[in-house]
């Protein structure tokens, strides 16, 4: 199916690109009226897609973070997040619940679960040392429907 309306933006791996991220997509979703509780949960989402790709994908340097959102007929929302990073070796391992090669005391391994109880889908596509792509998938409720 081909998307209503897209667009596509890069920017560094850097903690303070986390909200410019979060905002970027609430900007571009604006117009469609998405609920507030609905909007509430991409925002988190992508939130915490972001924030794997500043803490995991480039763990010594900056590099570069590439966000798509497309919208497509029927209010279907979808987001790649995608880096060039280390990858994930057992991306099945890496997606349960308190699975985390981070500090245990910063993180906790709940990320991808998150993703998963806020989107409708949630699918991770990874090579080790070539990078990673999580891809987000949302229908927004119709105007006028309950969420
Ligand atoms: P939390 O999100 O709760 O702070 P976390 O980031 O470790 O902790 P998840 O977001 O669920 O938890 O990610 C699980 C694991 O998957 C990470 O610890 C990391 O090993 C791996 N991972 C996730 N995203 C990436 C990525 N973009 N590049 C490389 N590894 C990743
Ligand atoms: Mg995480």
């Amino acid at each position: 199916m081909k998307p209503e309306n897209t667009t596509r933006i890069q920017f560094d791996s850097l903690s303070v690109n986390e909200g410019f991220a979060r905002g970027a997509v609430a900007a571009f979703l604006a117009r469609y009226d998405p609920t507030v509780p609905q909007m509430a949960d991409i925002k988190t989402a992508v939130s915490e897609a972001v924030t794997n790709c500043i803490v995991h994908a480039y763990p010594d340097r900056v590099g570069p973070i590439v966000l798509t959102v497309s919208v497509y007929p029927g209010r279907l929302v979808r987001i790649t997040v995608a880096d060039r990073g280390v990858g994930i070796p057992d991306v099945a391992q890496a997606m349960e619940p308190l699975y985390t090669t981070g500090n245990p005391e910063e993180r906790s391994g709940l990320g991808f679960a998150v993703m998963q109880s806020f989107m409708d889908g949630v699918r991770v596509a990874s090579r080790p040392a070539r990078g990673t792509r999580v891809t987000l998938t949302k229908r927004l409720a119709a105007k006028g429907e309950d969420t």
